[in-house]
């Protein structure tokens, strides 16, 4: 039975859990990011149908989260996309792939506290997900969480047999349980994104929109085409998540532009605009869509959510 977080200890910046929102305006809030027809790229925006009610679960679509580059919105995206599915009724499971551990504090948990971790079910054969799993505040979604541990598991794995399909193998006995999971990555292109490719099913690359968000991504591409080819041959580039979109300024568009150029039909038409409710969220502990459940970057998740079902 998964632990709940509740009766964990919560990160000591969690503790007044229900502070109120800043007084400083969501400026994404009244701006028009997919407006008139069209989205923030200026293409068609098609009408993505409300995901239909589900009465059965699994077996779940695994996902990873990637982008070698830190900071473009990978653990921001994984909860508030697994919380925005999570209110259309689906079974969700994060695994936080990091040995930052940012997923897990992002969720309320101190991962110091942690006895074992997602590490443990990695290195020992007789720890199973479900002796790690904990609740969230969010119904149906629950975390495999992560500490610095798991970053002795990169140099651990080398000598192991089939090193890359130990994250596959762990979670292929909850997949029945869950109808999406959600693998935040981290910031590199190590064995331990490998295992989370070879695991997954589909890849959403988060990509912020600066100047020097394309760097890097050729490599990660063909990162995921050595995968597809020699380890998991049904893994797909699900989608490009464009983030920290500014549609005042010139230069959040001119990204845009360029990247709906370069990947096409593979960038999602939703975008998530740049919004200091994202930080906030970190420090209470909780998804955008609890904590500030109508501003824009919470409406965008859910958007988003829905994008990613309709694919
Ligand atoms: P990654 O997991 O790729 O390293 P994070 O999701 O941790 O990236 O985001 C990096 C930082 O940017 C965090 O402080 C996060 O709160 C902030 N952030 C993420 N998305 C947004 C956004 N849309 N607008 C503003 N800040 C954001
Ligand atoms: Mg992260």
């Amino acid at each position: 039975m998964a632990k709940s977080i509740k009766a964990g200890k919560p990160v000591e910046a969690a503790t007044p859990r229900r502070k109120a929102p800043t007084d400083e305006p969501d400026r994404t809030d009244g701006l028009a990011l997919q407006d008139d027809g069209v989205d923030a790229a200026g293409r068609p925006m098609p009408v993505f149908p409300d995901p239909p009610a589900i009465d059965r679960h699994g077996p779940a679509w695994v996902l990873a989260m990637c982008n070698q580059k830190g900071g473009v919105g990978k653990t921001t995206s994984t909860i508030n996309l697994g919380a925005a599915l999570a209110e259309w009724g689906r079974r969700v499971l994060l695994v936080d792939f990091d040995p930052q551990g940012a997923l897990s504090v992002g969720l309320g948990v101190n991962p110091h506290d942690l006895d074992r971790t997602v590490y443990n079910v990695l290195i020992e054969h007789d720890v199973a997900v479900d002796d790690v799993l904990l609740k969230t505040n969010t119904p149906g979604m629950d975390l495999l969480p992560s500490n610095i541990d798991l970053s002795a598991a990169e140099i651990q794995l080398v000598n192991e047999v089939a090193r890359e399909q130990v994250l596959a193998t762990a979670l292929a006995p909850v997949l029945p349980d869950y109808d999406i999971v959600l693998i935040d990555c981290q910031p590199s292109l190590g064995l331990l994104t490998v295992n989370a490719l070879t695991a997954a099913a589909g890849v959403i690359i988060p990509l912020e929109c600066e100047f020097f968000a394309l760097r890097g991504v050729a490599l990660l591409m063909q990162t995921i085409d050595k995968v597809r080819a020699r380890l998991n041959p049904r893994l797909e580039v699900e989608g490009i998540l464009a983030t920290m979109f500014d549609p005042r300024t010139l230069h959040s568009r001119e990204v845009l532009a360029r990247v709906t150029e370069a990947f096409g039909d593979r960038v999602f038409h939703t975008v998530i605009g740049r919004t200091v409710r994202f930080p906030e969220t970190t420090v209470v502990g909780e998804p955008i869509t609890t904590y500030a459940s109508s501003s824009a970057g919470a409406r965008a998740y859910r958007e988003l959510a829905k994008e990613v079902l309709a694919r």
